[in-house]
């Protein structure tokens, strides 16, 4: 099942690719793994899957410690500043960094490990009151002072979308962020790439790619419904 949903999804993100004059390798496809027990990740590293997506720091830990081969673990969801302690050093990426205070804490915690954090900055291009992430009129004016911040080196941005039934809808979303990421190229800040565009779903990430997509972040089209009654 997983197998073959993840052939399907590398099939279209191919074709996706290809509309926007690249390639399947300048995509990265990240399985998000939140709800879904150990057995799901290992299958999907059968298949090749590097890239795992948690979004509860307890549920990060539990995975972390569970997997003993060197995957790539994202940290996606909401990130309380209290929690940022415990994932340091755990991240290859944290997707959510959707205020400053999280980052100066984030900025505090690698310093004390002696580390450099990568992170992308979340964006709430929708201006939805239900979701986190700056507005897009603040993200230049942030941007400059994570660039003053040693220890975070911000690799790009990350959007969670509407949820819409036409993913059409959401085009204007992701190109949106994508023009974003331009206007923050021209600002020549040293310590800023915006290189990782992390955005598209299950439901739409071929338009996501369309417009320019790096990373997309897939659930229930690799495993299947989550099933929120279990805990894990
Ligand atoms: C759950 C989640 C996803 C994956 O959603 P699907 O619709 O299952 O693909 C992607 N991004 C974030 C931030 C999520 O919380």
């Amino acid at each position: 099942m997983i197998k073959d949903q993840l052939k399907e999804i590398k099939k279209q993100i191919k074709e996706a690719a290809k509309k926007s004059a690249r390639t399947e390798e300048d995509i990265t496809l990240i399985a998000v793994s939140k709800t879904y027990p150990v057995t799901a990740i290992q299958e999907a590293m059968l298949e090749g899957c590097m890239d795992f997506g948690e979004n509860h720091v307890q549920e990060l830990m539990s995975k972390v410690e569970a997997i003993k081969e060197n995957v790539n673990w994202h940290l996606i969801g909401h990130l309380q500043t209290n929690k940022v302690k415990y994932v340091i050093g755990k991240t290859a990426l944290i997707h959510s960094v959707d205020s400053l205070k999280l980052a100066e804490e984030i900025e505090k915690q690698s310093a004390k490990k002696g580390i450099v954090t990568n992170i992308l900055v979340e964006v709430n291009v929708a201006d939805e009151a239900t979701k986190y992430g700056f507005k897009l009129d603040e993200v230049i004016e942030v941007m400059k002072i994570l660039n003053t911040m040693p220890h975070i080196k911000v690799k790009g941005l990350m959007t969670v979308a509407p949820f819409v039934e036409n993913p059409e809808k959401n085009r204007p979303i992701f190109r949106k962020l994508y023009e974003l990421s331009v206007d923050i190229q021209k600002q020549k800040l040293d310590n800023i790439s915006t290189n990782i565009l992390s955005m598209g779903m299950s439901n739409d990430y071929q338009i996501a790619i369309e417009e320019g997509a790096t990373m997309v972040r897939i659930g229930t089209a690799i495993f299947g419904n989550r099933d929120y009654s279990k805990k894990n």
